[in-house]
């Protein structure tokens, strides 16, 4: 007999959507963690009937439905509050404020007891969960379904999440509806929460990470996670590079196979409204070097309306797209695959945690801590300064 379904797909190119999962009618895929931690369908055989229909629905059978059409913006919330918890400029929260005033669903990764996955809400309060980004790999469970039943009721939905995450929904969904919105992230790729759990549990109590990434007043987003001691309530900080998850996430090193061969990475995008940072952002002239900025690619005419409908509440100016795709990696190309990448997780699954940390962590100096903190506190036009003046000597 021919097999007609996912276990037929390359581990590799298996990006861990769900889709597959979400159309089977007889609730015979379930994810399993491989060796490494990640997440992949598993077949059971006594149900399935080998109709087809998940290797039919399966992206790796697609071309990706990908717009070129292009305005690129440099932009932040103009509401410091509101934009708080967000990574970037915070222009998420005011498309989901724009669809939560239109009594829409908003669908988002939030992470909670170390586990990231994805919501959809039509609750404010979720919102402030939604924002900011999480470093791993968010899991979808059933809300394919959940969607494309809201979207059949008229309801407005908004959809973000990494590109993988938004083809699989539009190629689930099988045809367009004006009622959904949708929002991919600029992504490196993703790491799994297996590793994320294991890598805390070597902190001694237990922690649970609150946020990937803070930002500072004077000084711009610092790669520092923020950890919530459940013992005792108190807040720890570590720098991504003194945490091996952070490090590995960073260097690409543990990222799931299919991210170094994304098909998504690169100009032309799947979401109607694309959010990354701007990795150009320290030149523009007209910014001030300590605000935390996001790029916004608008990719066709919906994502126009949304922009039109939220740009009153935006600072905002027209970006060099051409210099942010050079500078931003992941608009051009997939993160590299290190050949490191063959032992990590061999490695940090077999070896001790001391060894591991001492192949794969950047080593950190004393001394360099000490810079480290007192960098902290020059502001960052100051050091742009210093920086432009080394380099005409
Ligand atoms: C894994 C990952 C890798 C990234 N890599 C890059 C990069 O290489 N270059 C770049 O320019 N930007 C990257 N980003 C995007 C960037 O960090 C910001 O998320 C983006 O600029 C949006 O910022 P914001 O302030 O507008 O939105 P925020 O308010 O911070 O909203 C974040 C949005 O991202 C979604 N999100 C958060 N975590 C995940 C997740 N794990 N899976 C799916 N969706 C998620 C949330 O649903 C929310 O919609 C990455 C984000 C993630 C999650
Ligand atoms: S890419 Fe998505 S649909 Fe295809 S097998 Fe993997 S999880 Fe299933
Ligand atoms: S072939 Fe059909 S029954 Fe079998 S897993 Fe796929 S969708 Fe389910
Ligand atoms: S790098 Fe590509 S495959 Fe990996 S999570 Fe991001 S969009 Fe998906």
């Amino acid at each position: 007999m021919i097999i007609n379904n996912v276990s037929v797909i390359d581990k590799k190119d298996c990006t861990g959507c769900g889709v597959c999962h979400d159309v089977c009618s007889f609730q015979a895929i379930e994810f399993r963690e491989d060796e490494e931690g990640f997440l992949y369908p598993s077949i059971d055989k006594n149900r399935c009937t080998n109709c087809g229909k998940c290797l039919k629905k399966c992206q790796i059978n697609y071309d990706e439905d990908t717009s070129t059409q292009k305005l690129c913006y440099i932009a932040y919330n103009k509401n410091d509050v509101e934009s708080e918890k967000s990574t970037s400029g915070g222009v998420f929260p005011l498309i989901t404020k724009y669809v939560l005033e239109k009594k829409g669903y908003i669908c988002g990764a939030i992470i909670r007891n170390n586990d990231i996955f994805h919501i959809i809400s039509n609750d404010n309060n979720d919102l402030q969960l939604m924002q900011g980004s999480k470093y791993g790999q968010s899991n979808l469970k059933n809300i394919y379904n959940e969607i494309k039943d809201k979207l059949n009721r008229n309801i407005l939905c908004l959809f973000s999440g990494t590109p993988c995450q938004v083809n699989g929904l539009k190629i689930f969904l099988g045809k367009e509806y004006d009622n959904l919105i949708c929002v991919d992230i600029v992504c490196h790729g993703v790491p799994n929460n297996k590793l994320l759990k294991d890598d805390l549990s070597h902190y001694g109590t237990k922690y649970n990470v609150l946020s990937f990434r803070e930002k500072t007043k004077n000084n711009g987003t610092l790669y520092r996670m923020q950890l919530k001691d459940t013992e005792n309530n108190t807040i720890k900080k570590v720098y991504s590079t003194d945490s091996l998850y952070f490090n590995a996430f960073m260097n690409s090193v543990s990222l799931r196979e299919s991210c170094y061969r994304c098909k998504f990475a690169k100009m032309s995008r799947v979401g109607d409204v694309t959010l990354g940072d701007s990795a150009y952002s320290k030149n523009y002239s007209q910014l001030d070097p300590s605000k935390i900025v996001s790029l916004v690619l608008i990719n066709n005419a919906k994502g126009n309306k949304v922009w039109k409908q939220i740009s009153c509440d935006i600072n905002y100016f027209e970006g060099d797209f051409e210099k942010e795709i050079r500078e931003n990696k992941q608009l051009n190309r997939p993160s590299l695959r290190p050949n490191l990448r063959d032992e990590f997780y061999k490695d940090y699954y077999e070896k001790d945690y001391v060894s591991v940390c001492s192949k794969y962590k950047k080593k950190i100096t004393s001394v360099s801590k000490i810079k480290r903190y007192v960098k902290s506190f020059i502001p960052i036009k100051y050091k742009l300064f210093i920086k432009k003046k080394l380099r005409r000597k």
